[in-house]
């Protein structure tokens, strides 16, 4: 194992973990035993030693223990891949542990069938289920910065963890979240539950794609594919007896914003997309996922595109999975690279654009009875 002392704001700290990735620079990623990251710049390390303890990560009673010891007042419900920490009903906790092992298996079926090897997660999977916003906001301000006030849940690749609020409150109009199981029940039947549904289906699809080995912590994520798979999942009709319905079906309210979208979509929109990438590898801010206004743009045109490519080039999108599961951590890459290694896969940019346009605005004439007369 390696310790490292580094410089936090002032306060001398010493991380314990695995080396993940490192550059000539003495830049590096470590990996602790929570399973966090720490991107660590040459800068602020003071000091490092390697002792003959070999790495592991915590098991499931060590990892409970440091939980609770990082937040009094929390309890845990443990499923058999996630450990639920939370400060709001046990009704509600236990509802959402059900709904992500439910979740776990569609997506584990649905990737096998595929043909792609998924793997089982190395420690269990932690959510933090908060109680109210103004809890949630004072644990997660510091990582979303002023983005916390929008965001009702998200999955951090840093920590590894998802964190969100007890949603029910909001979703049926009220002051009180619910407090029994029967009550979530019947708060499902109603249209506005859907969103709630989404909301915790999307970020637990972020947490299994980086676990189960689809996608990798470690490497430059793209952001369009990481979106656009978690939005792929997001909207299962749990009503259905059969256990899981709705995975890859059209994402309606997607689709609608994307039909929207079209009628200004500019030439080199796909370009833009698919050359967006992660923010937390320093990159500059003019991208497609970072501008307030045009961010819902964003997500529905990585929608499209996954949904395009899963439905119509299935297999090769499985490859192009592959291959991005296998690249090395800590790499930052250009726009350039990221366009040339799709192309690999799929093809001539120009001409892919021309066959998802055409797809998609077929999809958009069947489905647009569903959103027209809305409102
Ligand atoms: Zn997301």
């Amino acid at each position: 194992m390696e310790n490292v002392t580094i410089d936090r704001d002032g306060a001398v700290v010493t991380v314990q973990g695995k080396v993940i990735a490192e550059n000539r620079n003495g830049n590096m990623i470590l990996q602790d035993r929570q399973g966090k990251l720490w991107p660590l710049n040459s800068e602020v390390i003071q000091s490092r030693t390697r002792d003959n303890v070999p790495f592991t990560l915590m098991d499931s009673t060590e990892l409970e223990k440091t939980i609770l010891e990082e937040l009094p007042g929390f309890s845990i419900h443990k499923t058999k891949h996630f450990l639920i920490c939370y400060n709001t009903s046990r009704a509600y906790a236990q509802w959402c542990g059900g709904l992500f092992e439910r979740l776990f298996r569609a997506y584990n079926n649905f990737w096998k069938r595929r043909g792609l090897e998924v793997s089982e997660p190395e420690m269990p999977l932690v959510a933090l289920i908060f109680k109210d916003k103004q809890s949630y906001r004072r644990y997660a301000a510091h990582e979303l910065g002023p983005a916390v006030d929008s965001v009702n849940g998200y999955y951090n690749t840093i920590t590894n963890r998802i964190a969100m609020h007890d949603l029910t409150a909001a979703s049926r109009g009220s002051e009180r979240s619910i407090q029994k199981p029967a009550e979530i029940n019947e708060l499902l039947l109603q249209p506005m539950a859907g969103q709630l549904v989404a909301t915790v289906i999307h970020e637990a699809t972020h947490q299994l794609s980086f676990n189960c080995n689809v996608q990798q912590r470690f490497s430059d994520i793209d952001v369009w594919l990481n979106e656009g798979l978690a939005m792929y999942f997001e909207t299962p009709d749990l009503r259905s007896k059969k256990g899981w319905r709705g995975m890859g079906d059209i994402n309606t309210e997607r689709l609608a914003r994307f039909s929207n979208y079209l009628k200004h979509r500019p030439a080199d929109s796909l370009y833009s997309l698919i050359a967006s990438g992660d923010r937390m590898q320093g990159r500059s801010e003019d991208q497609r996922f970072d501008h307030e206004e045009a961010i819902l743009d964003a997500y529905s045109e990585a929608w499209a595109l996954t949904y395009y490519l899963l439905t119509y080039e299935q297999k090769t999108f499985v490859e192009y999975l592959k291959f991005l599961g296998e690249k090395k951590p800590g790499i930052t890459e250009s726009s350039e690279r990221k366009i040339e290694d799709f192309e690999k896969f799929f093809g001539d940019l120009e001409e892919v654009d021309r066959q998802f346009v055409k797809r998609m605005q077929k999809e958009i004439k069947r489905n647009a009875k569903k959103w027209s007369g809305q409102r």
